[in-house]
C-alpha cells in the first residue's frame, strides 16, 4: 500500500499542541508526516499568517448526518465529504436519527456506511441518553459504551427530566463518558420562533427567551455538582451554548472546579438575530462602542428579505451582544471548542413559512470561513481558533479518537491535517457544497480561507481543483487505496 506524497514549502504552520505558529515546511511521504521544519531568518522572509496555513485536521463534536432515516437531507457519505471540504478529519455524529442511535446495531449501521463511503474522515458517534430519545427510560448506555460511542446526548432536545439526567450523568460518568446536553427548557420555548429581542418584536415573531438556556444550564450544573460527589468521573458537556448569561454560569462552575466543558457554534459567533430581518453583517460589525446591538433598520444594514428559513436554528441566533459573549468565552477558555452543529435539511423541510421551518444550518463547510472572519476582525487569534477546532474538542473526547488526543503536527504519524489559503476567497453556492443540505444563509456570500487539501489518517480526504491561474501550490501524488 502506498500513500500520497505532499511537500508544502514556505507555509504558515499552526501547531496547537506545541502552542506554536510560524513559517515552516512539511513533508509527507507515503501518507506519513515525515518532517516538520520551522523556518527562521532569511528562509522565513515573506511567509506570514495571511497566506497558506497548515494546521492539524479539525475535530467537530457535533454534526447531524441524517442517516439512517433522512437520507434526502444527508448521508454518511455526503456528510463525510462535506466534513473533508470544511477541513474536518474527525466528526461526532449526533444520535437523533430515525431510528435513534440508542443501541449498538444502529451504530454498526452508521459505521458500515462510513466504511462503504471510502472516506478517510473519522466518524465517531454519540449514543442517545434515553431509549428512542423519548426521555422516559435510559438507553442501553453500557452496551453503547462497549460499542464505542464517545458520549451520550438526546440532542435535538434536552434530556427531558432532571431525575433522568441525574441518573445519566452517574451512569455515563461510571463509563468514563460525558453527557452532551442541548440546554433548552422546553416549557419556555413552546411556539418560539427566533431569539427574543427587538428584532423579534418588529418582525412579529414569537421570542425565544435567553432564560430557556440559562435555566437548563443551571439544572445541568446543579445535577453535576450533586453527582460528582459520588461519581468522580461524571462529566457534563454543554453543546451549542449561545448566550452570555449561560456562559457566565459555566465560567463560575469551572472556577469552582466542576468537570464541565462546552462548545459554541460558528453561526452563534459570527451571526446575530438581525439576520432574520435580512441584515448580513457579522455580529461584531453590528454593535456600538458599548457592545450593544445596533438597529439594523436605522443603520441601513438590511440587504436581504426577512424571514429566510435558512437562519432558523436551535438555539436561535441571538443578539450581537451574545455573539460577542461567545467570542469572549472562547478567548478566556470558558468555551473549549467550536462545534458546527452541522444540520443539513432538504428543501422540503425549509421551504415553508418561517415558524414552520426545520431548525438548523448546514454549516460544516462554512465553519472555517466564519471563524477566519472572526480572526480577521481580531476577535480571536488564529492560534486560539485552531485550538478550538483541534486540541479543545480532542480534550473533550480524550483518547477515543483515532489520534488518541495527539492532534499536533507530529512527525512519524499518519498525516492528518488541513491546508487552507487565507488569501483565497470562495463564494458559497449550492454547487460548491458537498453536503446535500444547502440550507445556509451564506449562499452567495464570499468567505476567505479556501481549503486546498485535507488529509485524514494518511490519506487525501479532499483536494481543491488546481487553481485557474495555473500556479501549483501543492504537489501530491494520490496513493492507491487498498
Ligand atoms: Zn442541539
Amino acid at each position: 500500500m502506498s500513500g500520497p506524497d505532499v511537500d508544502l514549502n514556505r507555509v504558515w504552520l499552526v501547531d496547537p499542541v506545541a502552542g506554536r505558529e510560524g513559517p515552516g515546511e512539511i513533508v509527507v511521504t507515503d501518507g506519513v508526516l515525515k518532517a516538520v521544519t520551522w523556518l527562521s531568518g532569511a528562509e522565513a522572509d515573506g511567509v506570514d499568517a495571511t497566506g497558506v496555513v497548515v494546521a492539524p485536521g479539525f475535530i467537530d463534536l457535533h454534526v447531524h448526518l441524517r442517516e439512517p432515516g433522512n437520507e434526502d437531507a444527508e448521508t454518511v457519505a455526503s456528510g463525510l465529504a462535506a466534513a473533508a471540504h470544511g477541513g474536518f478529519t474527525t466528526v461526532c455524529a449526533m444520535p437523533n436519527t430515525t431510528p435513534a442511535l440508542d443501541e449498538p446495531s444502529v451504530l454498526a449501521r452508521v459505521r458500515s456506511a462510513a466504511l462503504a463511503s471510502g472516506s478517510p474522515v473519522e466518524l465517531l458517534a454519540h449514543g442517545a441518553v434515553t431509549a428512542g430519545r423519548s426521555g422516559e427510560t435510559l438507553a442501553a448506555m453500557g452496551e453503547l459504551a462497549d460499542a464505542g460511542v464517545v458520549g451520550f446526548s438526546d440532542d435535538g432536545s434536552p434530556v427531558r427530566s432532571a431525575s433522568i439526567l441525574r441518573s445519566a450523568l452517574a451512569y455515563a460518568g461510571a463509563l468514563g463518558l460525558p453527557i452532551v446536553e442541548h440546554a433548552e427548557d422546553h416549557t419556555l420555548t413552546e411556539g418560539a420562533e427566533m431569539g427574543e429581542g427587538v428584532v423579534a418584536t418588529v418582525l412579529g415573531l414569537r421570542g425565544w427567551p435567553v432564560a430557556a438556556e440559562f435555566t437548563a444550564v443551571a439544572r445541568g450544573l446543579a445535577l453535576l455538582a450533586d453527582v460528582v460527589v459520588d461519581v468522580p468521573g461524571a462529566r457534563l458537556h454543554l453543546t451549542h451554548v449561545s448566550t452570555g448569561e449561560a456562559l457566565d454560569l459555566i465560567r463560575l462552575a469551572r472556577a469552582r472546579g466542576l468537570p464541565v466543558t462546552c462548545d459554541v457554534t460558528p453561526h452563534h459567533l459570527a451571526l446575530s438575530d438581525e439576520w432574520v430581518a435580512g441584515a448580513r453583517r457579522f455580529a461584531w460589525d453590528g454593535v456600538d462602542e458599548e457592545g450593544a446591538a445596533r438597529d439594523p433598520w436605522a443603520d441601513r444594514a438590511i440587504v436581504a428579505g426577512p424571514y429566510a428559513s435558512s437562519v432558523r436554528v436551535n438555539p436561535p441566533l441571538r443578539c450581537a451582544k451574545d455573539a460577542l459573549a461567545c467570542l469572549a468565552a472562547l478567548r478566556d477558555g470558558t468555551a473549549d471548542a467550536i462545534a458546527t452543529d452541522h444540520a443539513p435539511h432538504s428543501d422540503v423541510d425549509k421551504t415553508v413559512e418561517f415558524g414552520q421551518a426545520a431548525n438548523g444550518i448546514s454549516g460544516i463547510e462554512t465553519a472555517l470561513g466564519l471563524v477566519l472572519a472572526a480572526v480577521d476582525a481580531e476577535q480571536l487569534t488564529l492560534l486560539r481558533a485552531v485550538e478550538a477546532l483541534t486540541t479543545g474538542p480532542a480534550a473533550v473526547l480524550g483518547d477515543r479518537t483515532r489520534r488518541a488526543g495527539v492532534v499536533g503536527l507530529v512527525e512519524g504519524a499518519p498525516a492528518d491535517l488541513v491546508v487552507f489559503d487565507r488569501s483565497e476567497r470562495w463564494t458559497v453556492t449550492a454547487d460548491a457544497l458537498a453536503s446535500r443540505g444547502k440550507n445556509t444563509p451564506l449562499l452567495g456570500m464570499e468567505l476567505s480561507g479556501r481549503v486546498l487539501l485535507t488529509m485524514a489518517n494518511g490519506r487525501i480526504a479532499y483536494e481543491a481543483p488546481t487553481p485557474t491561474d495555473g500556479q501549483t501550490r501543492i504537489t501530491s501524488r494520490p496513493g492507491t487505496l487498498t
